[in-house]
């Protein structure tokens, strides 16, 4: 079974591997909301089973948030080699200076694990390996004894890395062959792993993972199952961003906003349950939506816990970055623990829709009035 590079990556990590910071979104305003978190230039990534994304298209650059965004849309719309893009990967995005191959896997000729590695790596890794094979160095570890961080050095040095890099390349090759028999795998890869001025990077990664040792391995099969889209965002013309669970109630706080003379920037619909982890996003997205002047975050908990979306609202606000007032509607269930911790924070709230629906529009066109 081969796995995602997102997922490949969490292990790469665990075992030690140096990356960058990254994230899955699974749909543009995700994206986008990542990206305007990460406040670097990042790299969008189709995640799919099949290698080649980059000559594919599915390998895309972002300087800001709206390119982001831009660019998600563009790969999640894509097909590669016949599999849909449901998944991306956001990831800063790295400075390239040089790309390496290293990649671990089964000669079954030689039945012997066998560490295939090139000081030119990248896209063009299998023409190279047609038209220049002595510049892919092998060598065969011997499967019943330790393979020892010597060894691993002995391939930096055999790839004529510079002098410098032969520790930390070693370091990485004796990761990536624990990683290769530590998950019993047929292949542990990084093509490319990247020079950066901050040193080696793996830019990509791969795992496939032997199927009779997929019991061994539940955590990472659960690991692929992404949920696809927690939340329904619609973008609309005004600048009163409405945040609701549940369409419905959505829709009717939409109405009260027009009842009141202002017009919704956009329709979020956080369904019913939102945990404090979709309230955190959803707010994420709405304020990095850029003609949004007021929030709008009206939520009558049922299966939706009041406490939990009080707690999400704190989580999400502790790193905006733009100042945008919300105006919060906030009943139902656990609403007494939801008012005492938004109070204990300072928010204010409202209890009835009407009155928060009003207070939203009053402050936009004060804000309008101000010229801001
Ligand atoms: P693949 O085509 O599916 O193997 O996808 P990769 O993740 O290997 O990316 C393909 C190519 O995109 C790499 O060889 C790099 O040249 C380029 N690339 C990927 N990530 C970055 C990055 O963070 N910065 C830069 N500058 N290039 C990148
Ligand atoms: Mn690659």
């Amino acid at each position: 079974m081969r796995f995602f590079e997102s997922v490949a990556k969490q292990i790469f990590q665990k075992e030690g591997i140096p990356l960058l910071e990254g994230h899955v979104a699974n749909y543009p305003e995700e994206a986008m909301a990542i990206s305007s978190e990460m406040n670097v230039p990042v790299v969008v990534k189709a995640q799919v089973l099949t290698g080649g994304r980059g000559k594919a298209g599915g390998i895309k650059f972002a300087n800001n948030p709206g390119e982001a965004l831009k660019v998600a849309s563009e790969i999640l719309e894509m097909e590669i080699k016949g599999e849909k893009v449901n998944h991306l990967l956001i990831e800063e995005k790295a400075e390239i200076l040089h790309e390496f191959f290293i990649t671990v896997s089964v000669d079954r000729g030689a039945r012997r694990p066998v560490i295939l590695a090139s000081k030119e790596g990248g896209v063009e890794i299998e023409n190279l390996a047609k038209t220049n094979p002595e510049k892919i160095i092998k060598y065969y570890p011997n499967p019943l004894l330790e393979f020892l961080p010597y060894e691993a050095r002995e391939v930096a040095r055999k790839m004529e890395v510079p002098s410098d890099l032969i520790s930390p390349m070693g370091d990485i090759i004796w990761k990536l062959y624990k990683v290769f028999t530590k998950y019993d795998a047929d292949t542990a890869e990084i093509n490319p792993l990247v020079l950066t001025p901050d040193g080696l990077i793996a830019a990509d990664a791969k795992l496939v993972v032997e199927n009779d040792s997929l019991y061994r391995h539940e955590d990472l099969v659960q690991r692929m199952h992404y949920k696809k889209k927690a939340v329904d965002f619609v973008q609309l013309d005004g600048d009163i961003a409405v945040i609701g669970n549940g369409a419905g109630l959505t829709l009717t706080a939409m109405d009260m906003i027009k009842l009141n003379g202002g017009e919704p920037a956009t329709f979020l619909d956080i369904g019913g349950g939102a945990s404090e982890q979709i309230i955190n996003q959803a707010l994420n997205i709405v304020l990095n939506y850029d003609p949004v002047k007021v929030v709008f975050l009206n939520v009558l908990g049922g299966i939706t816990k009041a406490d939990d979306v009080a707690r999400g609202v704190i989580a999400a606000l502790a790193h905006v970055k733009r100042d945008v007032p919300i105006v919060i509607r906030l009943t139902g269930t656990n609403e007494k623990e939801g008012q005492e911790i938004l109070e204990k924070a300072g928010i204010p709230y409202e209890t009835s829709m009407e009155k928060a629906a009003k207070k939203a529009v009053e402050i936009c066109n004060e804000l309008k009035a101000e010229g801001r």
